[in-house]
């Protein structure tokens, strides 16, 4: 069965870094990716856009093809939104079709300070994409819970409905949020960091430009 792929973020903004990362992954799992934007991220300050301002963002983005598509349901809910409460409401959803969670060597570095993190693996697996220029250094407790779970098969990633690592190999991109929001408060035109569709309106940049750096 054509596994389900969520990829889950921030998005403020949405850059090429990641459609790149998320249509390669789509490739790889001949899968439907599903961009999913936090609303109040529980390990992080707050974005610089707001929600609607990110979803208009990712909506321009997204124009045009559809392997990649958009998912607000975490923007619908009140509080902080817990990515394991999400991916219990997928799994509900999907009965046994295959569900992968991707994130990025960074986000999967940093998974032990996830509410329930362990507790992931019974809803889903997960994707490891790699990121270049981020200090992804794996911390051995998640090394040795992740170890038995690792595969390099795709077909047992399609073949089981969760509980698996694969590592994706993608083409690495150095690039961040963090960076192009630097760039826009400067006044520069990260033009080519960016998808073409966010300069298609001048409100969709709005947010950062001149704006305090988060
Ligand atoms: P910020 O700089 O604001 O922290 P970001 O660029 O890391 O933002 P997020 O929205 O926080 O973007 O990331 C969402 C997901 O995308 C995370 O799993 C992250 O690791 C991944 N990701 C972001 N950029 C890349 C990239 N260039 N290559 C691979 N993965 C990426």
């Amino acid at each position: 069965m054509k596994p389900l792929a969520i990829f889950g973020g921030t998005f403020d903004p949405i850059h090429i870094g990641h459609l790149s990362v998320a249509w390669e992954a789509a490739e790889l799992l001949d899968a439907e990716v599903r961009l999913m934007p936090a609303s109040v991220p529980p390990h992080r300050s707050p974005p610089t856009a707001s929600a609607e301002q990110r979803v208009g963002m990712l909506r321009a983005a997204l124009c045009g093809q559809s392997r990649l598509t958009l998912d607000t349901r975490e923007l619908n809910r009140h509080g902080p939104s817990y990515t394991i409460d999400t991916l219990y409401e997928f799994r509900r959803e999907l009965g046994d079709r295959p569900l992968v969670l991707l994130l990025g060597a960074d986000a999967f570095a940093g998974l032990r300070s996830w509410h329930r993190w362990r507790d992931l693996f019974d809803v889903t697996h997960i994707g490891m994409i790699n990121r270049p220029g981020v200090d992804a250094c794996m911390p051995v407790e998640l090394e040795r819970t992740v170890a038995p779970r690792r595969t390099e098969d795709l077909n047992v990633i399609r073949g089981q409905p969760a509980g698996r690592v694969i590592e994706l190999m993608v083409t690495p991109l150095e690039v961040s949020a963090t960076r192009i929001r630097e760039l826009l408060a400067e006044g520069r035109d990260p033009r080519y960091l960016l998808p073409a569709g966010l300069f298609d309106d001048p409100a969709l940049l709005a947010p950062y430009r001149g704006a305090l750096m988060h």
